[in-house]
């Protein structure tokens, strides 16, 4: 079976680990989800999320913690991550923040707080690739950062917003300036976990009875 991990220094932890549950019972897998709050565990975890929160904080308490560096090794050993908004911003190259120590797992740039104060919070449907064209993505966007692709960024745009990157995937990382674990549609973690190429989660893992 498998063991995921969901950081939990700061944010919106208890969603993600219950939509990873789902997306993972829906492709036939065990699995374990572990709230992590301290350094020694992401080692044992087949596939990370790293959830919406406050980004200067996360950033804060994952280097104090030393989770950050094992973030770094997870993903440099091809397992997959899911980065949702402000984990979105961590993972980033630059954030344009001096609070925000970036853990440069993406070839892009973010805008914090991009869609305007007066649009604080909407949904919008997503056309995203690697989903149905015809079967938009419901995207709750709050205080949500945009991306920008550096030069020769090797991230791959998988949804746009008001012309502006939203979602991206570059190896095994994907990550969206929405919230995915706030709908009850578990396509984007089951994209990011079960789906995605240069992640799939072998199936010698896949529990039998399940
Ligand atoms: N605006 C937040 C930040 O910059 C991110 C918002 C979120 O994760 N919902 O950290």
């Amino acid at each position: 079976s498998l063991t995921a991990g969901v950081i939990a220094v700061q944010g919106d932890v208890s969603e993600h680990a219950a939509a990873i549950e789902r997306a993972a019972r829906a492709h036939g897998y065990e699995i374990t989800v572990h709230e992590i709050r301290e350094a020694g565990i992401v080692p044992d975890c087949d596939l990370l999320a790293m959830p919406g929160g406050e980004s200067t904080t996360i950033s804060r308490l994952i280097h104090s913690d030393g989770i950050a560096p094992e973030i770094v090794a997870h993903v440099e050993a091809d397992k997959p991550l899911l980065a949702t908004c402000a984990g979105l911003i961590v993972a980033s190259s630059d954030a344009a923040d001096d609070r925000v120590e970036e853990l440069e797992l993406l070839d892009v740039t973010v805008e914090r707080n991009a869609f305007g104060r007066q649009k604080d919070s909407f949904e919008a449907p997503l056309i995203v690739d690697g989903l149905a064209e015809d079967d938009p993505y419901p995207a709750v966007f709050i205080r949500a950062p945009a991306i920008d692709a550096v030069d020769d960024s090797d991230a791959e745009v998988l949804a746009t917003w008001d012309d502006r990157p939203v979602a991206v995937k570059q190896g095994p990382v994907v990550a969206t300036a929405f919230h995915p674990e706030l709908t009850p549609d578990d396509r984007i973690h089951e994209l990011a976990f079960f789906a995605n190429d240069d992640a799939v989660i072998g199936d010698a893992d896949r529990a039998e009875s399940v």
